[in-house]
């Protein structure tokens, strides 16, 4: 059974790399009916905060993400914030040590530089396993001078080889790293310590994780090895490492790119369905002819077989456009229904009824045009805002033509008269008396009422927009405009 885990760090804002792992693990699961663990490893209290915590919840949610285990739902291996296990740890420690896989470490990091100076060796070149068997006299003669050890890991001298899941092979030959510390002098466990601990505790089977994290796996492995000695754990999960996602001009995208921050993302608007999709394709295809697809057709093909080891780039224009394809494919009262936040500056709170019955015949309009759903204020908000409020962008009035006067003049008057003020009147009456009577192309015919009416030279369907509106208001705001 595949039991999968997603383990963040609640440290800044959620972004598109650390859900795109929570992604590909949860579809991972789903497709074979697995389990997915939500944990969270706070063991770093400078930098782990409770409000990064809640919006790691908000991502997961918002996108659908969800978990069978873990932090908020609970399960059989609570609690699932790494902050309240420390008595686990303790446990484990303890019998890590007793089986003697773990040892006291007394020496100071000048120390180790000494040794290495004293050996011909690079100074840098780290720690050398000369604690591994000290006798107790001698721990005890070092605990009087005061000094308190931290822990190292007794690393096996042997290759460590694993097959990724992504990557094939990789073989970390003996001797690649030598004993770490897994406790510290204060006692506290350190991540690679806690990380392959919970792991196993927890009953993972496969470990999906950023390509960042690929040089602490065999360390991770090493543990593992000791944790099947002592009986805690029966098998080694199998890993895979997923690629970076890349911003522009090909650097890693970091966490401070705009264009990484989640929130960012939803606040411009993005549907989850839409982030959802493009967010799955950063290192992984449906196929090679198509990339617009549900979740539930994600769920059904996603392998991590299938994911590709190369960098990933995050294209905002691609995702704004699959993300419009999504837009496009919700029905037209939860279209409507999904624009409301984002007109909510427009509509100065919560809608009212008749704010939401305008909305509902306004949003048909635009859905096809909007690649973004954050676009609502600009391209809907003139159908909610007072006549008054109505501003109209200098540059498209300095735009209009030397007929624009005549034309909004001639438009007023026939508006004026028109006797049902319905789209296919308005546009047989504008044709009429702007094209045919003055003569002005169909380009441009229309665009000074436009502006009057939106403030902008780009709107929706200009005589759909106009019975919308009204007459009343319409007549109000080429008045102002032509003052
Ligand atoms: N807490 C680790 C991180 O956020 C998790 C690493 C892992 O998935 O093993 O980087």
């Amino acid at each position: 059974d595949v039991v999968v885990r997603f383990c963040p760090s609640p440290t800044g804002t959620p972004h598109v790399g650390l859900i795109r792992t929570a992604l590909f693990n949860w579809a991972y699961a789903r497709h074979h009916g697995g389990k997915l663990v939500f944990r969270i490893e706070d063991t770093d209290a400078a930098r782990d905060s409770q409000e990064s915590y809640v919006q790691l919840l908000d991502a997961m949610r918002w996108l659908g993400i969800d978990w069978d285990e873990g932090v908020e739902t609970g399960g059989p291996h609570a609690p699932y914030r790494q902050s309240q296990r420390g008595d686990v740890y303790a446990g484990i420690i303890e019998r890590l040590k007793d089986a003697g896989h773990l040892y006291e470490s007394f020496a100071t990091p000048e120390e180790m530089e000494q040794r290495n100076r004293d050996a011909g060796r690079d100074p840098r070149q780290g720690y050398d396993n000369f604690e591994r068997d000290l006798t107790s006299e001698q721990r005890e003669a070092l605990r009087a001078e005061g000094r308190t050890p931290s822990l190292r890991l007794r690393v096996p001298d042997e290759d460590l080889s694993f097959d990724d899941l992504v990557r094939g092979e990789i073989t970390f030959p003996a001797g690649s790293f030598t004993d770490f510390v897994v406790v510290r002098p204060n006692g506290a466990p350190l991540y690679t310590f806690v990380n392959p601990v919970d792991d196993a505790l927890m009953g993972i089977t496969h470990v999906l994780r950023g390509e960042d994290l690929l040089s602490s796996t065999p360390r991770q492995i090493a543990l593992y090895r000791a944790l099947a000695d002592i009986g805690v754990v029966s098998a080694i999960p199998r890993f895979g490492h997923l690629p970076y996602v890349m911003g522009d001009g090909n650097r890693k995208l970091s966490k401070r790119d705009p264009q990484s921050n989640l929130f960012l993302l939803r606040e411009a608007g993005f549907i989850p369905e839409g982030l959802l999709n493009y967010l799955s394709l950063l290192g992984w295809s449906i196929s090679h002819d198509r990339d617009v697809f549900t979740r539930d057709e994600l769920i059904a093909a996603f392998d991590v077989e299938d994911v590709n080891p190369n960098p990933s780039r995050f294209d905002a224009k691609k995702a704004e456009s699959i993300n419009g394809d999504h837009v496009r494919l919700l029905a037209a009262d939860d279209f409507a229904a999904r624009l409301e936040p984002y007109l909510g500056r427009v509509f100065g709170g919560p809608p009212s009824d008749e704010e939401r019955a305008l909305l509902a015949k306004a949003a048909p309009l635009v859905q096809e045009r909007m690649q973004l759903i954050g676009q609502a204020e600009d391209m809907l908000g003139f159908l909610f805002l007072d006549d008054e409020d109505i501003h109209h962008d200098a540059d498209a009035v300095a735009g209009l033509g030397d007929d624009a006067h005549a034309a909004l003049e001639a438009s007023r008057r026939a508006l004026a008269e028109l006797e049902t003020f319905d789209a296919a009147s308005i546009e047989q009456v504008l044709r009429e008396v702007l094209v045919e009577g003055l003569g002005i192309k169909p380009r441009f015919a229309f665009t000074p009422l436009r502006v009057a009416v939106t403030g902008r030279r780009v709107s929706p369907p200009l005589f759909e927009s106009l019975e919308l509106l009204g007459r009343a208001s319409t007549l109000a705001r080429i008045d102002r405009l032509a003052a």
